[in-house]
């Protein structure tokens, strides 16, 4: 088991945890720092060398400025440490969202206006940064931070959502990404309108990274929550972001044949599109979850069942047959996973999903329909 985070539904700034079963070997190639969490300062003056050195510097955001170490350091979060001046002022509120991977991240208070032209340092100012054995990066070096976008790349769909990812993002992504949010509001325009207003937009990370390398999510992080793949987008961070795995794939994917795409894009549809373009059927949503989950105990011992947002989002998902199918009810999945078998299983539900998204479209190949595994009936009885 391990955990997944979602930006709070109720856009408050929380968010909820919940625990999903892993069901597949996951892609993970980064290793938890071992530091994150220890005190930010050490006591004393440092034993080892000043060996510790700084590989990169770097604006990837308007607002982000990355630092890279040659070596995991600890103690590297402390703000005291660092001097950040841009065109020769002194910026003085910045903020440290996270270290990891070698990697610290420094939140600029506002935006630089022209990145590319700007003249920025960040100057080391103690003795702090330091490896497992006390050798130390050495203070008084002003360090020229340069622009290096992390987002190289992006792709319109036609209902006007951005998809936009690193050098590592396959153009073909970018582009199927696209295609399945003009299919998931094709029906709405309006809902669409009401996100591209709302500044939403997709970002997709590559295998190699993770999802806290997106400049937008790096207040997310916390060693706890390592192991989370995916964010909805919400009014308050309309960034929805995923692994760029919206190809099936069974062999390397940690959610095995779920389209998490639809889950998440679907949760920005939800609480931003909807709630924004159409008040009412935001409450009918609310209202049908209360009398199907609530009162009437379908989908209980599974996500969906959960909470009002993960009802809709793990049936935005399973209304384009993107949902992995368990013969059982097992916390997180069931048999039903199917827009045919929502509709025997739940017509209520699906008679509102009806509303949102195409009755006669589902997403291309590899989530066409004919892809779909379906072994078992909505009772859990095999088909065949
Ligand atoms: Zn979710």
């Amino acid at each position: 088991m391990y955990l997944s985070i979602e930006h709070d539904g109720d856009g408050n700034g929380n968010v909820t945890v919940q625990n999903k079963e892993k069901t597949a070997s996951s892609t993970w190639t980064i290793e938890e720092s071992r530091y994150q969490g220890e005190p930010e300062q050490p006591d004393g003056d440092p034993t080892g060398e000043a060996s510790v050195a700084l590989v990169r510097q770097e604006l990837i955001a308007p607002n982000l400025i990355e630092l890279a170490f040659d070596r995991d350091v600890k103690y590297a979060t402390n703000t005291e440490t660092y001097q950040v001046t841009v065109d020769g002022k002194d910026v003085t509120e910045f903020t440290i969202p996270c270290y990891f991977d070698n990697i610290l991240s420094i939140r600029l208070p506002e935006s630089v206006g022209d990145p590319e032209n700007a003249s920025i340092q960040v100057k080391i100012c103690n003795q702090y940064v330091r490896d497992e054995k006390d050798n130390y990066l050495a203070d008084g070096k002003t360090c020229d931070v340069s622009w290096n976008p992390y987002y190289t790349k992006s792709y319109t769909s036609e209902c006007g959502i951005t998809i936009k990812g690193c050098d590592l993002v396959k153009d073909s992504i970018l582009k199927y990404a696209a295609d399945v949010t003009d299919i998931m509001a094709s029906k709405h325009p309006e809902i669409a309108e009401a996100l591209v207003a709302a500044g939403a937009d997709i970002a997709l990370y590559p295998a190699e990274q993770n999802i806290y390398y997106i400049p937008e999510e790096r207040e997310f992080y916390s060693p706890d929550a390592f192991g989370v793949e995916d964010f909805g987008g919400t009014v308050e961070l309309p960034t929805t972001a995923l692994a760029a795995n919206v190809e099936r794939d069974r062999e390397h994917a940690m959610y095995p044949d779920t389209n998490v795409m639809a889950h998440e894009f679907g949760h920005a549809f939800h609480l931003i599109g909807i709630k924004t373009a159409d008040p009412a059927l935001f409450d009918e949503i609310d209202a049908t979850y209360e009398k199907v989950v609530l009162q009437e105990g379908k989908w209980a011992n599974s996500y969906a069942g959960s909470n009002r947002d993960e009802y809709f989002g793990q049936l935005a998902a399973l209304w384009f047959n993107g949902q992995a199918e368990t013969q059982t009810w097992n916390g997180v999945l069931g048999p039903v996973n199917t827009r045919d078998e929502l509709k025997e299983y739940d017509p209520e539900s699906y008679a509102l999903l009806e509303k949102i998204f195409p009755a006669d479209k589902y997403f291309a190949s590899p989530w066409a329909k004919e892809d779909t595994i379906d072994n078992f009936d909505i009772n859990g009885n095999p088909r065949n």
